[in-house]
């Protein structure tokens, strides 16, 4: 049986730009073919059972031709996949998506489409210009500056200046002389505004805004290279008032995320928000101790403990798990009181339906300890990682009180882009590095290489001991106030 192919336009970097159509439509695929324009972000959300097939490049670095492009989409269909054709921007502007579509009725496949947002709009949106506006632009031009190897541009450039609407050119990188030339040729204003935009909605946006007739001077200067828009008319004037990307407290800033992977993605979501540059290397991974009989054993006598305390979202996972695979639900916590080290943790509580009673005003083992040793009159259950700090058991040590520590996950470094990451980071590639626990500073130092030179970067580290461990290797530290990811991401885009 022939599977179906979805073509879905990719939006135009940024990833929250996918729409949510198009994301569905990716969790689902079990093939998927993406182009060079789709951004590593986007690329992210494809399942990790799927297929990528990427042909923007070959080894050689040529793109795959269409055609075969074409013939792959009818292939991998044909075998009964369900395939996401994956497309910068929208497929259909100059996206040679209806080509592929072509290919796929003639042969019977069937086929979706799901429009995408469109770099001619976007890019120029996050550049601070307005495609159209009342005072000076009431048409869209979105042209091609592609010509056919060896051939001349094939514009109208008298038709395009009667317009006095705002002309947006696409793969106009290379042409971009012949375009400014045929613009004034056609006796277009050389104080017309202009402006490019390249990599928009990215966070390694860059504008270039000028004249027709400074335009190519100073986007040389700048050295703009493509994927870049060209943008001739009114409406650029309006950049430097409306460029509300660059104005992000984080834009630019280069930013490594070391959470765990499945933990990540708060973090790294709330400073793209603020317009950073993020990076996520999970230097740590989590990995529940199941089946954990000691775990069972105490779950089995639960009315024995006052307090239950869990001191991260990992150790949540792990005794729910345990908990569901004896056959029991939240029922079996009856009386127990809960507490959790910090908010994520109370979260992941949350999850679940249930309320951590004590969280402690500083989040780490020492106070949640301290905390507990204050609140609890009988014996306490910690179930959490393998290494789990000794500074909780110690606070309860002291207070005489009665617990049991159970390991229930275990954390371990291990990722495969690591050699990459630490050519990245000697070569600078990154202004800050966040160290959510002392845990993920070893992970990433382990990771890395402990002879690395660490001395030019810096750790946004959640709270003291993080900062401490971190201070160890030679690694600069700025430590958040409170050591919760909100005010990690407060430390990040104060100057
Ligand atoms: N289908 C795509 C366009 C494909 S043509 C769309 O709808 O956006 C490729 C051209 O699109 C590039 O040469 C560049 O001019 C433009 N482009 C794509 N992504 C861009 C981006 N993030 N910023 C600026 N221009 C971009």
């Amino acid at each position: 049986m022939s599977g179906k192919v979805t073509l879905v336009g990719a939006g135009p970097g940024d990833p929250g730009l996918l729409t949510v159509k198009g994301r569905n439509a990716l969790k689902q695929a079990e093939v998927v073919v993406y182009d060079r324009l789709v951004s590593p972000a986007v690329l992210e959300l494809i399942p990790e059972t799927a297929r990528r097939i990427d042909v923007g490049k070959d080894a050689g670095h040529h793109p795959v031709p269409q055609g075969r492009i074409n013939q792959i989409l009818l292939e991998e269909a044909q075998a009964g996949h369900n395939v996401v054709r994956l497309k910068g921007g929208d497929p259909f502007v100059f996206g040679r998506g209806g080509e592929e579509l072509q290919t796929l009725a003639q042969a019977g496949v069937p086929f979706v489409e799901v429009p995408g947002v469109t770099s001619a709009v976007a890019a120029a949106a996050y550049g601070g210009i307005p495609v159209t506006h009342r005072d000076c632009a009431s048409s869209l031009h979105i042209i091609t500056g592609h010509a056919k190897e060896g051939a001349a541009l094939d514009i109208d450039f008298n038709a395009l200046v009667r317009t006095r609407g705002t002309l947006v050119f696409l793969m106009g990188v290379t042409a971009m002389p012949a375009i400014v030339k045929g613009l004034l040729g056609a006796g277009m204003d050389p104080d017309t505004p202009a402006a490019m935009v390249e990599r928009g909605t990215l966070p390694a946006q860059r504008r270039c805004s000028a004249t027709l007739e400074t335009l190519y001077p100073l986007a040389k200067e700048m050295d703009i290279r493509s994927p870049a828009l060209i943008i001739v008319g009114g409406v650029c004037a309006l950049a430097d008032e409306l460029c509300w990307f660059e104005r992000l407290p984080l834009h630019g800033k280069r930013i490594l995320v070391t959470r765990p992977r499945d933990r990540a993605g708060t973090l790294s979501d709330k400073l793209r928000e603020l317009g950073a540059d993020v990076t996520e290397f999970p230097c740590v991974r989590t990995e529940a101790l199941l089946p954990c009989p000691a775990m069972e054993d105490a779950l089995g006598r639960l009315e024995e403990y006052q307090w239950l305390g869990f001191t991260s979202a990992a150790g949540v996972d792990a005794f729910w798990s345990c908990l569901r695979s004896m056959g029991r639900d939240a029922r079996a916590l009856g009386g127990v009181r809960l507490a959790a080290i910090g908010p994520a943790t109370g979260r992941a509580l949350e999850a679940h339906g249930l309320t951590a009673d004590l969280i402690p005003e500083v989040y780490d083992a020492a106070h949640m300890g301290r905390a507990l040793a204050k609140a609890a009159a009988d014996k306490v259950l910690l179930l959490r990682a393998e290494e789990g700090s000794p500074a909780l058991t110690y606070a309860l040590a002291e207070a005489g009180m009665a617990f049991d520590d159970i390991a229930v996950y275990r954390t371990f470094c291990d990722n495969p882009r690591s050699a990459e990451l630490r050519k990245e980071l000697e070569a600078g590639r990154f202004d800050y590095v966040t160290f959510t626990s002392a845990s993920t500073v070893r992970g990433f130092v382990s990771a890395v290489g402990a002879d690395a030179d660490f001395s030019g970067l810096v750790g946004l580290c959640i709270g003291e001991q993080t900062a401490g461990e971190a201070q160890k290797y030679g690694i600069q530290v700025k430590i958040a106030e409170k050591a919760a990811i909100e005010s990690l991401v407060e430390l990040a885009s104060r100057k």
